[in-house]
């Protein structure tokens, strides 16, 4: 088979790493728009558009360490040096993916500075044809293939609610997408909106130089986390004046900043309508498994699943598609990959309250879905101690905000006791 690979992130390299792995014959192509591997983990200085007139794709600020321990953090067949400790800072993880990428030799098939402007089905002898600009060159080419494994990320277009009086506001308003360096917060009042992963570390980031950080989010009890003494929770932003925020309890304070860390919108600008694939309130569909495209199967969305092991899932989900496009396992009727996206709807969304946003959320359900995967494409599971893992030390960073990577939570021996 000829396929594409659209990103070289950590999911990208992973495909690629399958692909090539010796167990098909495929060609395969990777096209990476910017100038190096590793997606969201380049740090890059500059916010807004890149050289090329493209927006900036990565999110990652300055003094990010990861929220999860190195021991879920790895892939399966390359996991991270036990050297070092367990939470690492971005550098760390970026030097993590270029060694990936260099023990399986996967450099010769990545086309840096390509940005596949459209992938549609296609006529001829290949189902797909994928438009890609060179930018270096700013030449248009048409290329065609037999599959397609996007691996976009989704982490890079800002979800941003409409506050009530945002445009009047006269303070300065910016996303997370957008933060790079604490300092900018020098002495300011801050909201922070939202209280999920990015919310909580960035207000406990930023806190150190901003002189009062509100966190807002619409959580019914406060986390329970002891924040420093300058950050204090309120419930939801209701409106904006021209200095002041107002929350749902009619509480009002004069701020300077409204961050916004309310998360990302999943969004593919290169699929034309025609490849069958859309976004419904963030809900990504109509796709088997969160993965495979059930008008289209030879299209793959590697990565959807959050709060999980991202690279190990990610080879996981990648091994699936494999097997699926090479025969060794058959895709279900249509009607019945259907059925199956709908009675998954119903279960996770309208039997546990949960919005349709929410359809990609993993958390405690990961591995009954890593499990799946492993089963019905009969290829080698993730251990069950990566999910137990995960869930222990999310757990603990909601428990403990301000010291969960602290070296007296000794995750390898939480690694070993989970095992057993
Ligand atoms: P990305 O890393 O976003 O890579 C996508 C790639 O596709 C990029 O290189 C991009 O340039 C390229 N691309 C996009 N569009 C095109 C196009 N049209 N043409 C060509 N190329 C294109 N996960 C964890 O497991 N632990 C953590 O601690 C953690 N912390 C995080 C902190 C932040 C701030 C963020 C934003 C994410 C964090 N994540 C964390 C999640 C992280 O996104 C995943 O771990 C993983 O890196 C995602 O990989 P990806 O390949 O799916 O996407």
């Amino acid at each position: 088979m000829k396929i594409a690979v659209i990103g070289a992130g950590a999911a990208g390299l992973a495909a690629l790493r399958q692909c090539t792995s010796g167990n098909y014959d495929d060609e395969v192509v990777c096209y990476e728009k910017t100038d190096q591997i590793g997606g969201t983990w380049v740090y890059r200085e500059e916010t807004g558009s890149d050289r090329y007139g493209l927006p900036i794709h990565t999110s990652m600020y300055k003094n990010l360490r990861t929220n999860l321990p190195k021991e879920v953090m790895g892939y399966p067949d390359f996991s991270i040096p036990k050297k070092s400790e367990s939470y690492l800072s971005r550098t760390e993880i970026l030097d993590f993916l270029n060694a990936y990428c260099d023990h399986f030799a996967l450099h010769p098939y990545i086309r840096l500075l390509h940005h596949v402007e459209l992938v549609e089905p296609a006529l001829g002898d290949r189902k797909w044809s994928v438009k890609v600009r060179d930018l270096q060159r700013d030449a248009v080419v048409t290329e065609g293939f037999d599959a397609i494994m996007v691996c976009n990320g989704h982490y890079f277009e800002p979800s941003i609610p409409e506050i009530s009086g945002h445009d009047i506001f006269a303070g300065k308003q910016m996303h997370s997408h957008d933060y790079r360096i604490p300092e900018i917060f020098d002495g300011k009042t801050v909201v922070v909106l939202g209280a999920g992963p990015s919310g909580m570390d960035l207000a406990l980031e930023i806190s150190k130089n901003a002189n009062r950080v509100i966190l807002s989010h619409h959580l019914r009890e406060t986390i329970c986390t002891v924040f420093p003494e300058n950050v204090v929770q309120k419930p939801d932003l209701m409106q904006l004046t021209e200095r002041d925020a107002i929350f749902s309890d009619q509480t009002k304070e004069q701020v300077d900043v409204v961050f916004y860390c309310t998360g990302y919108k999943y969004s593919f600008p290169f699929l034309a309508e025609s490849c069958g694939v859309w976004v419904d309130s963030n809900m990504v569909k109509p796709l088997w498994k969160h993965l495979v495209s059930i008008e289209n199967p030879t299209l793959a969305l590697v990565g959807l699943p959050y709060y999980v092991c991202a690279f190990s899932m990610f080879d996981l989900q990648v091994r699936f598609v494999l097997r699926h496009w090479h025969g060794e396992r058959q895709f279900p009727e249509k009607e019945d990959m259907l059925k199956s996206e709908t009675e998954e709807a119903t279960t996770r969304i309208f039997k546990k309250h949960l919005q349709k946003r929410h359809f990609h959320m993993m958390g405690p359900e990961q591995g009954q879905y890593y499990a799946d995967l492993a089963n019905i494409a009969g290829i080698t599971p993730l251990p069950p101690v990566l999910t137990k893992l995960h869930n222990k030390s999310s757990k603990r960073f909601l428990d403990d905000l301000v010291h969960y990577r602290e070296d007296r939570y000794t995750i390898i021996n939480d690694y070993k006791f989970l095992q057993n």
